[in-house]
């Protein structure tokens, strides 16, 4: 019977080889399961975690029985969660969509011509908009009626002027909508939602967050709302990240094409998945622990161009807002690495932001020390939950229709 059972939103990232998932209990929030099925069409296993972290699940299957698309990756998951998870009935499916282009500025029930106006979208993001898209038809397959709600990317960013969401290019292209979107918007909402609850006497100022990991930018928030970030067009604009290069001259691109013939695929390799970190480690490795294991030279100047190019950038959005009073560290790389917050800090030392090393060591959440101009922190991430509190606030807003994994 479903009384009985814990009502519950699940969430879903799903990117090209991978759905990752999230369950919530729909009454307070609280996150019940996290889990992901990697290495889809190929060597797909699947692992699930409790919130303390422990290992709850993990499935690595032959190639022949693995799941082959994300239709089936989803079954196994709601499978899963029917045997492991059978107090639990889901009330609504929250998504990550990666682009929303310049029409969604929040989050959106799913319905056909959402669907059909997200699928127009494939241009500006084509890594990633098609498999959040497969995700999401892969769950309406299953859920039927219930509540799907996208949540954007790049929605958080669209407080942004017109100076700081544009390219010097003919305005047409603006008007075709070549912007400067930015990413990582449900991890810097999170962030700016996590200030305001928790943090209240830090909220509303002049902040840079720098959501650092595998993918990686910097966002300047004043007043609650986006100001400035270091994305644009795609995921690749900004700081190097693990494989991705960041900024590059666009002049490099035309030497490319004009003096070495290469198409847009082979470009599209270079700067999706050969730069970043793994180019200049000499192809050592796209993870900062492993780097920061590393003796090779190359690491060091891999982990040492990743800092410069962060306090670069943190300055550069300081220039925007005119004035920075509040420096956030998030992400993989921001939340753990003790060595490239301390380096970056350190390293903006000349403007007045002052380190206290004991607390970065110990990863506490003030990183800075009293008498530091700018009060740097340390706040752990969390886009699934921030994506659970939309899914729900829109979810809640309809009849609550509901379809227990039982009976599909
Ligand atoms: P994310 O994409 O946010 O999961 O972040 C992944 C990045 O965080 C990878 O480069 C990891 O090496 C990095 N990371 C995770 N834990 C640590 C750690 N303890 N020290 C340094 N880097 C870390």
């Amino acid at each position: 019977m479903n009384t009985a059972r814990i009502p519950a939103i699940l969430i879903i990232n799903s990117g090209s080889s991978s759905i990752k998932f999230a369950v919530f209990d729909d009454a307070n929030l609280s996150e019940l399961v996290k889990g992901q099925i990697d290495g889809i069409g190929s060597h797909a296993s699947f692992k699930v975690k409790s919130p303390d972290q422990r290992i709850q699940e993990t499935i690595t299957w032959p190639k022949e029985l693995a799941p082959q698309d994300h239709n089936a990756a989803l079954k196994v998951i709601l499978e899963w969660l029917h045997h492991a998870l059978s107090n639990v009935h889901i009330l609504a499916v929250g998504h990550r969509v990666v682009h929303g282009s310049a029409k969604y500025l929040e989050p959106v029930m799913i319905n056909d011509a959402v669907i059909h106006e997200l699928e127009s979208f494939y241009a500006l993001a084509p890594l990633h908009e098609p498999h959040n898209i497969a995700g999401i038809k892969a769950a309406r397959e299953v859920f039927g009626d219930i509540p799907q709600i996208a949540c954007f990317d790049t929605a958080f960013h669209r407080s942004q002027s017109f100076i700081n969401d544009t390219y010097a290019l003919p305005r047409t292209f603006y008007e075709e909508g070549v912007r400067r979107y930015g990413f990582h918007g449900l991890s810097y909402e999170y962030i700016n939602s996590y200030v305001q609850q928790y943090l209240p006497a830090y909220f509303g100022k002049k902040t840079v967050v720098a959501h650092l990991g595998n993918g990686a930018s910097l966002c300047a928030i004043e007043r609650g709302h986006a100001v400035a970030t270091t994305m644009g067009f795609s995921p690749l604009d900004g700081i190097p990240m693990g494989s991705r290069s960041g900024q590059v001259d666009p002049g490099v691109l035309l030497y490319l094409m004009q003096y070495k013939q290469w198409d847009a695929q082979r470009i599209s390799d270079l700067l999706y998945k050969e730069s970043g970190l793994k180019g200049i480690s000499g192809g050592l490795s796209n993870d900062m622990r492993t780097l920061e294991a590393s003796n090779t030279f190359e690491a060091k100047e891999a982990i040492n161009y990743f800092a410069q190019h962060v306090q670069q950038e943190i300055l550069s959005l300081a220039a925007v807002m005119k004035g920075l009073e509040v420096l956030i560290f998030t992400g993989g790389i921001g939340e753990n690495s003790v060595f490239i917050r301390g380096q970056v800090i350190q390293e903006l030392q000349w403007v007045g932001i002052e380190l206290d090393t004991a607390a970065n060591d110990s990863g506490a959440e003030i990183l800075s020390n009293i008498s530091s101009k700018v009060v740097c922190l340390r706040i752990a991430t969390n886009e699934e939950l921030m994506i659970a509190k939309h899914t729900h606030n829109l979810s809640t807003a309809l009849p609550s229709e509901s379809l227990d994994t039982k009976t599909r």
